[in-house]
Formats: C-alpha cells, structure tokens, sequence
C-alpha cells in the first residue's frame, strides 16, 4: 500500500461509525462510499461495523467478540506497512 492508500484508509475509517449513522455530509459519504467499494480492508470494516450495529438493535447484550477483535487488528494494522 502507497502511503496515500494508508491515509485514505485512516480517514476513512475514522468517518466510517458516523457515515453508517448517515451522521456525515454528503460530500463525505460520497467519499466514504466511493472508498469502500474499492478497498476491500474498509469495506471488510463497514461489515463489521454493520454486524455491530444490527447486534446491537436487536437488544442482543453480547456483541460479537470476534468482530471486536477483527476491528481492533485493522485499526492496528493501518499503523503498520503491508510488506513489512
Ligand atoms: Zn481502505
């Protein structure tokens, strides 16, 4: 990954709770949505986030561990280089 995808991704993911909210302006979600459907690491996030949202909504007390896990593993893996 380029260091231009790496801070595309970090944007991103930093807008994405708020996009799945439909909290941002549209100039944003266009972004966001025109960013997931090309990254598959974000748009494995938006899954994530969804799953969450829906465990959630649906009064289920225990989210997802597994979907937490994975959340924290990709915020921390856009600290660090791909080909490392
Ligand atoms: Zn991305």
């Amino acid at each position: 990954m380029s260091p231009a995808e790496i801070a595309r991704c970090y944007r991103t993911s930093r807008a994405l709770q708020r996009y799945l909210d439909g909290e941002v302006d549209d100039p944003t979600a266009a972004r966001v949505a025109r960013h997931l459907q090309r990254c598959r690491r974000c748009g494995l996030q938006a899954r994530t986030y969804r799953a969450i949202q829906q465990a959630l909504r649906s009064g289920s007390r225990d989210v997802d561990e597994l979907a937490l896990r994975r959340l924290r593993a990709f915020t921390r893996s856009l600290a660090e280089p791909d080909d490392a």
